[in-house]
């Protein structure tokens, strides 16, 4: 699928692409209207449709990201709410094997997500991913989503990376269009971000349904790599 001898760095997005994005969509599709709901007095029916034109007020920028954004506006701390429902964190099929068969190959693992630092933690600690990547980097701290070109540039000036020598992986086609208009030369769409959800159709960039064809190739090209460091050649 990619020549691997092509590429040094891998970037992965986290909510969708290695996490299943079931929690994310149940946080702010159920959980949180039905809280709201309750605080407020109102049917979850309602809640429901007001919350969902707010979100669609902020999508894509900074704000629709950040826990404390939500919490001033909705008068709610998203942070509890989010601990509510922590047993729904799971990290995606083969996601693990694939990001240790890329330390064995020698690629630099970095986390690029737009998820503000405190739901960055919370996912961190229930998972352990951390364990499997050499770097993280929130959005938040570079001040702009990933949806911005700009945000590359400034990745860059934290992450050496060469953008013709660099995988990108998302489960967002405006995230990975993105990310193309910059510059970043190999790209691949998640097409099944929430395991509850049939996967989506998608011909704008190369896709796959989960990590096991990656993970086949990638174990090919290692294998590939050590007979060559074993025959010294
Ligand atoms: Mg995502």
């Amino acid at each position: 699928m990619f020549d691997w001898s092509a590429i040094d760095t891998v970037l992965l997005d986290m909510d969708g692409t290695l996490l299943d994005l079931h929690f994310d969509n149940h946080f702010w599709l159920e959980h949180v209207p039905q809280r709201y709901a309750e605080q407020r007095g109102m049917s979850v029916e309602a809640a429901k449709e007001e919350l969902g034109r707010r979100y669609r007020a902020v999508e894509g920028t900074l704000d629709w990201y950040c826990v404390d954004y939500w919490s001033r506006e909705l008068g709610l701390d998203i942070p509890l709410l989010k601990a509510e429902v922590e047993h729904l964190i799971q990290v995606h099929p083969h996601v693990l094997g694939f990001l240790d068969l890329l330390r064995r190959a020698g690629k630099a693992r970095v986390l690029v997500t737009n998820a503000h630092q405190k739901a960055l933690q919370l996912k961190m600690k229930k998972t352990a991913l951390g364990d499997h990547l050499d770097l993280v980097v929130s959005a938040h701290d570079l001040g702009l989503p990933k949806e911005n070109p700009a945000f590359w540039d400034r990745l860059q000036q934290q992450v050496r990376f060469d953008p013709a020598r660099t995988l990108f992986v998302d489960d967002s086609v405006p995230v990975l269009r993105s990310a193309r208009t910059w510059g970043i030369r190999h790209l691949l769409h998640i097409l099944r971000p929430d395991t509850r959800q049939p996967p989506r159709r998608e011909e704008e960039f190369p896709s796959v349904a989960d990590f096991r064809p990656l993970a086949d190739g990638l174990r090919l090209h290692a294998h590939v790599l050590e007979l060559g460091e074993e025959t010294g050649g």
